[in-house]
């Protein structure tokens, strides 16, 4: 296990994975009912941006960065409001230095009623997280294999809930393993909401990945991706892509409104671009190679 976080805290990824985290919490908040967020794949929670590691790549200036370093247009202000509210509340004194990851994104826009499970499986940034959340009884947190917790932790017994599946994606496999972890998960919980994130990169099978998941039979199944740069001459992550099961019925407009703002933002070349379709649901999106 060699991923870390902390080197990409705060990337473009990072910012439109938070921004659709932050609506689905929100979302949950409508009723008044208890929900759980289970985060499979929590990271440390709360990322030090003016530390040697961030600063040692400096991602962070091309995400988050970014999208503070002007006003958000009115239009696209409320969407991102939770999200952009949650970091102001970290920071302040202003600035940019202090970033939650999805743990402590969550746990700032929770109710009392509300509870968290987070699993971290690397044994540093466990103790980490575990520090974070110490005493903080509406948190839990365990030293576990997330792609367990999605068979031995679900359903929650709240009945109503979020499962946020973030893996580093170091071995390959990881869209298979995240396909066939959302049909376990799906199984057991099917009226729960589900976000599972994947890179886009060159050579990435992104095409059959939405093909094994379009076989799933979920119904409903939303998709958005945002590219900020061209895949050629380079092998890193240029683009980011969430799934979204049962997502809720607001979520694909406000989508179509923030993602061409995104792409404007955080765009490093012309090749930019941004999605959101159907993989599967009332509106069915034509298939990738239609477009
Ligand atoms: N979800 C976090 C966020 O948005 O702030 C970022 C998570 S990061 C992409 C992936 C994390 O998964 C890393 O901290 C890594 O140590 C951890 N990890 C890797 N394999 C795991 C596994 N099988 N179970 C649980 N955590 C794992």
């Amino acid at each position: 296990m060699n991923y870390r976080h902390i080197y990409h805290a705060g990337n473009f990824a990072d910012v439109l994975k938070h921004a659709v985290l932050a609506r689905l919490v929100t979302y949950l908040k409508q009723k008044d009912k208890a929900f759980r967020v289970l985060d499979t794949h929590a990271g440390i929670g709360l990322y030090d941006l003016s530390g040697e590691e961030a600063q040692r790549t400096g991602e962070w200036r091309d995400g988050i960065g970014r999208l503070l370093a002007d006003p958000v247009p009115p239009a696209v202000a409320p969407i991102l409001a939770p999200y952009l509210e949650a970091i102001a509340a970290l920071n302040p004194e202003g600035g940019m230095t202090h970033y939650p990851g999805s743990p402590k994104l969550t746990r700032l826009l929770m109710r009392p009623q509300d509870r968290l499970s987070a699993m971290e499986l690397h044994p540093d940034d466990y103790e980490t997280l575990h520090r974070l959340f110490d005493g903080d009884y509406q948190s839990r947190i365990t030293e576990l294999d997330g792609w367990l917790a999605l068979g031995a932790h679900l359903p929650p017994k709240e009945k109503r809930g979020l499962v946020l599946v973030d893996p580093p994606f170091e071995e390959p496999g990881e869209y298979e393993r995240l396909e066939k972890g959302l049909a376990k998960a799906y199984r057991r919980f099917p009226g729960g909401t589900f976000c599972l994130w994947y890179p886009l990169k060159q050579g990435a099978p992104v095409a059959e990945f939405h093909e094994s998941l379009v076989a799933l039979n979920i119904p409903k199944m939303l998709c958005c991706e945002l590219t900020v740069k061209s895949d050629r001459g380079t092998t890193g992550l240029t683009g980011t892509g969430l799934i979204i099961v049962n997502p809720p019925f607001t979520l694909k407009g406000e989508l179509d409104v923030l993602l061409p703002f995104l792409k404007d933002r955080l765009k490093q070349d012309r090749f930019a671009s941004a999605r959101a379709i159907w993989l599967r649901g009332e509106e069915r999106d034509p298939p990738d190679d239609a477009d």
